[in-house]
């Protein structure tokens, strides 16, 4: 799917990467083609491994259905604010530092359950079961003295 780039949105490609810079974290409610308030990441940047989103939800509301993923599992990582998560029935406080993965067929909705203050988040997808090497067993280090334009 062909992604229209918001004003907001710029871009720039390398031959190893694409950055973009999609503004303020708390005029993301000007966002979202689906879904007011969420942007997606995957076509703005490219991505092949996953979907990541970032997310505004305003004071007293909430996602007004359930979801659960058949192949990803999902990672929400909460930035700011208060709400709550509620995963097959149980429900979990969160706030800055609250970080939720849910496998897949974890039935999820969650709300800002506060009355001044949006509830920031960011959501990674991927398929599940897929990681085979993370971290330093996923990476080279040349032997290469780090040098900065001047
Ligand atoms: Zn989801």
């Amino acid at each position: 799917m062909e992604r229209e780039m918001d004003t907001m949105t710029t871009t720039k490609t390398g031959q190893h990467y694409t950055v973009a810079n999609v503004g303020n974290f708390n005029e993301l409610l000007k966002q979202g083609e689906m879904y007011k308030g969420k942007l997606f990441l995957k076509d703005i940047l490219n991505l092949t491994g996953m979907e990541v989103s970032l997310n505004q939800l305003p004071p007293g509301a909430q996602v007004p259905f359930y979801h659960a993923h058949i192949e990803n599992e999902e990672l929400y990582i909460f930035l700011k604010g208060h709400g709550q998560f509620q995963i097959d029935g149980e429900v979990i406080d969160v706030t800055e530092g609250s970080v939720i993965r849910v496998g897949t067929g974890g039935l999820v909705t969650w709300r800002n359950n506060s009355t001044d203050e949006d509830l920031l988040y960011i959501v990674i997808q991927a398929k599940q079961d897929t990681l085979t090497q993370w971290t330093r067993s996923d990476a080279t280090v040349p032997d290469q003295k780090v040098t900065w334009p001047e």
